[in-house]
């Protein structure tokens, strides 16, 4: 339920509407807006409820309006909140009108490895630099990452190179240090339902990304969002990296591009696409990548690799260094065309 008050309205009248809900046993949530003033009830309520609880304060003074919100999720929810949320993660920005993109490898491998995969993408113009020390692979056998060691390596080239430093956790007890090695927190496909693990992120000091999970719908994954938020961390990009495909013989996922216009009609929350988990081949990211600047995203998380042939983790899907700055060109040509500014 949201409660929008009169242009004007007092701040005695907005606590006596505050202290109104809380006599119904509910935790108000104000929401200062450009022009006036909206007070959340963010928890669910049954029929009674709201018509008891609408019923009481459509009669206080200062109240212009009582609406209820249409959606499960509410702090996700533009409803909620009218203006986008721009987040900061170390020297990069997502949302805000900007188009901000993320490079760099799959894997963390190696200190050179990691260095050169993000001179490469800072000198082709990306932001930030993306690379997992801890690996969600299909098999136990397959390089699960360097783990502690690679956030260290991770920190090291962010600060050499300037670059905003994305990682994933995949636990609660990784999030603690992964928080002190890089600047955003990212939470993978795979883990999207894992609530602790959202919990743990929405208690950590630092911005989240969020992937969409690959049979999540879009309230499942604004739901997820929402357990970020509603631990107090206000900074959640989300990701859309593709669904599961009808036909994986062709792709690897089915990258849902209608995501980004459906997300940015609901969500005030930045929204990135990952073209290379959502196609899982590299001669098709470009294509992918144009269309989600031309769909309306904020960004973009791109695999690239010095030598993809040689990746210890989706080398097949991660651009070289020539590719990628061949895209940053032809990225920056397409914004240019669309009025769209590249951070
Ligand atoms: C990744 O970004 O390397 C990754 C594992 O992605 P996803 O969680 O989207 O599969
Ligand atoms: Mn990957």
């Amino acid at each position: 339920m949201i409660i929008l008050m009169k242009l004007g309205a007092t701040q005695s009248q907005v606590d006596h509407v505050c202290s109104a809900i809380r006599g119904k046993g509910h935790e108000p949530l104000v929401l200062p807006g450009e022009d006036r003033l909206a007070i959340g009830i963010p928890d669910a309520l049954t029929a009674d409820e709201k018509v008891d609880i609408a019923g009481l304060i459509s009669q206080l003074d200062g109240v212009s309006m009582v609406t209820q919100t249409s959606r499960p999720y509410k702090l996700a929810s533009l409803e909620f909140h009218p203006n986008e949320t721009v987040v900061r993660a170390g020297p990069a920005t997502f949302g805000g009108g900007c188009f901000t993109v993320v490079a760099g490898p799959c894997s963390i491998e190696s200190l050179p490895q990691l260095r050169l995969a993000a001179r490469e993408a800072r000198n082709s113009g990306a932001r930030a630099l993306r690379g997992g020390a801890f690996k969600p692979r299909t098999s136990p056998y397959a390089f699960q990452g360097l783990q502690e060691e690679g956030l260290r390596i991770m920190k090291e080239v962010g600060e050499e190179t300037g670059l905003a430093t994305v990682t994933e956790v995949m636990s609660v007890e990784q999030v603690a240090f992964a928080a002190e090695c890089v600047d955003m927190l990212q939470i993978g496909a795979r883990s999207m339902q894992n609530y602790p693990l959202l919990v743990a992120a929405g208690k950590a000091d630092k911005p989240v990304l969020l992937k969409r999970g690959p049979s999540a719908t879009i309230d499942e994954f604004l739901l997820a969002a929402e357990y970020v938020l509603s631990q107090g961390n206000p900074n959640v990009v989300l990701c859309e990296r593709g669904v599961v495909p009808i036909d994986r013989s062709y792709t690897r996922n089915t990258l849902d591009l209608t995501a980004v216009p459906v997300l940015k009609e609901h969500t005030h929350l930045p929204v990135v696409v990952d073209p290379s988990h959502g196609t899982g081949v590299a001669r098709y990211v470009p294509s992918m990548a144009m269309a989600s600047l031309a769909a309306g995203a904020d960004g973009l998380m791109i695999e690239m690799h010095p030598e993809p042939k040689n990746a210890l983790s989706d080398g097949a899907q991660s651009l070289d260094p020539a590719a990628f700055e061949r895209l940053m060109r032809d990225l920056r040509a397409l914004a240019t065309h669309l009025g769209r500014e590249m951070a």
